[in-house]
């Protein structure tokens, strides 16, 4: 079905999300089988010279399996001990395959934070590189048993989206209990049809999504459809196909597989650009005229506080903060030289006044265009 000339050559960098119905069941526990073909096509993959990250949901499902409970617990505390004990079945059950295969695991348990913090995020990095040049398989989860609400992700497609930045990755594949994304949804329509390729994720392509419930776990296809959007925006291609296939990553790497196909943007950010446009967390914003967004949209521009029409939030210099236009969206993402206090000094005027207003000499811009990202169909 589809030719993927130009994304899979080898030696290429490929995240791997696997959902939680693929590989939990409530009474028969961890998917042994599944886990089984998954070692096999990623030792193959490896042995062509890709490296591959897995990010595996499944600890909850495991440990709901292990307790012989009728169904996921609702309480936080709950979840999170029945993520402590499903964590490490799961994690057994990949390192007894991959060994079959001559291949090592690694545990990596994150946290939202390990994305928002920059010293942690080159951390985590680091750490994976260190993997990768080993040989090794990471193997990834959100570490669900000590996040809370305010630290946490919340889903593995977005999760997978932010791995696939941080290792650099060229392409996520998201194995789902879904083939795809459809027309419409397939359980209420039943002339729906598979979406093949995906150039632009469009306002119709987002409301597509919301109307597809087709799957039982944490995200759904809205998820999947965030995580695309993060993956386009830097140069990262996506593919979502069914798990259920045993031949799935085997399909994908022949070239022909039933599944959609998200093409990557063209831009590749560098992972500065990638790290302020998509993980580090806003702390205000600015909003501009058109001339300033002219200037940034087209000509690639530093932003000036000429351009500056409205400041909102409290900042300071060096934080992340985001560029809406004058109706109100997202524009861009950068670091801005000046704190929201200084901003609304200098805010309309030209640059060669700056020193003069701040009683200082400062830079020209408020975003060097170094430090800006520009956000292609928002976040
Ligand atoms: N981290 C969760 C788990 O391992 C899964 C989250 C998700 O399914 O997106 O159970």
């Amino acid at each position: 079905m589809h030719r993927l000339e130009g994304i899979l050559h080898a030696r290429n960098t490929i995240v791997i999300k696997i959902g939680t119905n693929l590989l939990t069941d409530r009474l028969k526990g961890i998917n042994r089988e599944r886990i089984a073909d998954i070692a096999r096509d990623v030792a193959h993959l490896q042995s062509h010279g890709n490296r591959v990250a897995l990010v595996s949901s499944g600890a909850i499902g495991a440990g709901v399996a292990a307790l012989q409970l009728k169904k996921r617990p609702r309480t936080i505390p709950e979840q999170q001990a029945t993520a402590a004990i499903g964590q490490p079945i799961l994690m057994e059950a990949y390192e007894a395959a991959f060994r079959k295969q001559g291949r090592t695991v690694a545990q990596i348990l994150l946290t939202k934070d390990d994305f928002v913090n920059r010293a942690r995020y080159m951390n985590a990095r680091n750490t994976l590189r260190a993997l990768f040049d080993r040989g090794v398989v990471p193997i990834i989860n959100e570490n669900d048993s000590v996040a809370v609400d305010e630290i946490k992700l919340g889903d593995n497609d977005n999760l997978s989206a932010l791995v696939a930045n941080l290792i650099e990755g060229d392409l996520l594949i998201i194995l789902s209990d879904v083939e795809g994304l459809f027309s419409d949804d397939p359980m209420h329509n039943s002339t729906a049809e598979l979406i093949p390729v995906i150039e632009t994720i469009t306002a119709d392509i987002e409301k597509l999504a919301k109307k597809s419930r087709g799957e039982l776990s944490t995200g759904g296809m809205i998820t999947k459809i965030q995580a695309a959007k993060r993956c386009a925006s830097s140069g990262i291609a996506m593919i979502i196909t069914s798990g259920n296939n045993p031949r799935a990553l085997r399909d994908v790497f022949s070239g022909d597989f039933k599944g959609t196909l998200f093409l990557p943007g063209r831009t590749r950010l560098n992972v500065r650009k990638k790290w302020i446009g998509f993980v580090s967390h806003p702390r205000g914003s600015v909003s501009i005229d058109e001339g300033a967004g002219t200037a940034l949209l087209a000509k690639h521009k530093s932003l000036l506080p000429s351009g500056i029409l409205e400041i909102s939030g409290e900042f300071r210099a060096n934080d992340t903060i985001t560029v809406l236009d004058a109706q109100g969206h997202e524009i861009a993402r950068g670091v801005t030289n000046y704190s929201s206090a200084d901003l609304g000094r200098i805010r309309g005027r030209k640059s060669s006044e700056i020193e003069k207003i701040l009683g200082r000499s400062s830079r020209d811009e408020v975003i060097h265009k170094d430090n800006l990202v520009i956000i292609t169909g928002g976040l």
